[in-house]
């Protein structure tokens, strides 16, 4: 299938900073492709080239087939959805959703009929004689999304849409919008900082650093093989942990640089005497009853009721418990890890071994 969106060779300045730096990637028709990274790392810029309103200093940006050189923002049929939400706060709903159809010449029976569709869409139906001011910020959101499904678009482009809403709503909209999606048959591209947010809702994710695409792949392709220990501290919660190791005499064992000491197994012998950087991720560390590979010494406890974070006291690991433990500062827990779940990185290159 040819891609929706297709991005060849994106290069961005400003003025002297390089804000993306040869940008390659391919959007399926019907795909929801989330673009996450650290803040500056040029999502916004990205997405904000794919919509017109940036204009790229080189490469090229083709919409289903068309190439978009020159073709200003309003005439590429995409649909912006922002953080901000943009509603027109002197207009009621409906008014804010007939809005550009009017713009675009559609009678205004015509588009009363359409916003009705939407609104029942979006369950918008009983407000659509509300100011702005009179929503919740989920159902201003709602609004903001009906906007952009009213004209139809080939593509929604979605800005960081759900930062101004609290936790509990933040992950009600999340469903939402990947139901609507789905129903719709949409291609969505979606800008987040929150890789929970990627994770969940994208079926490719694709992660940005410093203007480059470091990696992209599914959900579960970044999680279990990422590139680099940049990918594999971006994805995941809590955070993997990474602890400076030297490859041990029988090349299959990494000897670990921690206050516990011990051992893991690595999932390939590599030399003897090799630096190394090891990823353990916490929800893989089991603690057992005596003799683990390692120890952890106890430095920091910290409950949640229902999952318990235990930190060591060189903060270079953190192991995840679902049950309550008696562990305070200064014990020591003997722990394993299966080969199959440790990650090497090169030390200097940060690069997956
Ligand atoms: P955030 O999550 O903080 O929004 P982002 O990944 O979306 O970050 P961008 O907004 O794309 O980042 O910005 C990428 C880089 O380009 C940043 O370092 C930013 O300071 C810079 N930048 C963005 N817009 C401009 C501009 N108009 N002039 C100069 N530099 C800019």
């Amino acid at each position: 299938m040819s891609a929706q969106i297709e991005l060849r060779d994106i290069d961005k300045h400003y003025g002297a900073f390089h804000a993306l730096k040869r940008v390659n990637l391919n959007i399926e028709k019907g795909s929801f492709v989330a673009l996450v990274g650290p803040s500056g790392c040029g999502k916004s810029t990205l997405l904000r080239s794919i919509a017109g309103l940036e204009t790229i200093t080189s490469g090229s940006i083709s919409i289903a087939g068309a190439p978009m050189t020159g073709v200003p923002p309003r005439k590429r049929d995409v649909a912006m959805v922002f953080q901000s939400y943009a509603l027109y706060p002197h207009m009621t709903v409906e008014q804010n959703l007939t809005y550009s159809l009017r713009l675009h010449g559609v009678g205004k029976a015509e588009a009363i009929q359409k916003a009705a569709e939407v609104a029942a869409t979006t369950g918008l139906s009983a407000l659509l004689k509300r100011y702005p001011r009179e929503l919740s910020g989920g159902q201003r959101q709602r609004v903001a999304m009906g906007r952009a499904i009213i004209r139809n678009p080939k593509a929604f482009l979605f800005d960081e849409p759900l930062s101004n809403l609290d936790a509990a709503l933040r992950v009600h909209m999340r469903k939402e919008i990947r139901s609507l999606h789905d129903r719709l048959g949409a291609t969505s591209v979606y800008v987040t900082h929150d890789q929970i947010e990627a994770m969940t809702m994208a079926d490719h994710v694709v992660v940005m650093r410093d203007g480059r695409i470091e990696q992209q792949g599914s959900p579960l392709e970044l999680y279990d093989r990422p590139v680099s220990r940049f990918v594999a501290g971006f994805i995941g919660s809590p955070a993997m942990n990474f602890v400076n190791a030297v490859v041990g005499a029988d090349g299959r064992s990494a000897v670990l640089d921690t206050s516990g000491g011990g051992t893991v197994l690595l999932p390939e012998a590599l030399d003897v005497g090799r630096a190394i950087v090891v990823g353990l991720r916490p929800e893989h560390l089991r603690a057992v009853a005596d003799k683990g590979q390692f120890t952890l010494i106890v430095g920091n406890v910290e409950s949640t009721g229902s999952t318990t974070f235990i930190s060591s006291d060189d903060e270079l690991v953190t192991l995840v418990q679902s049950e309550r433990t008696g562990l305070a500062a200064g014990d020591r827990v003997p722990l394993t890890i299966a080969s199959e779940h440790v990650h090497v990185f090169d030390p200097e290159t940060g690069l997956r071994i």
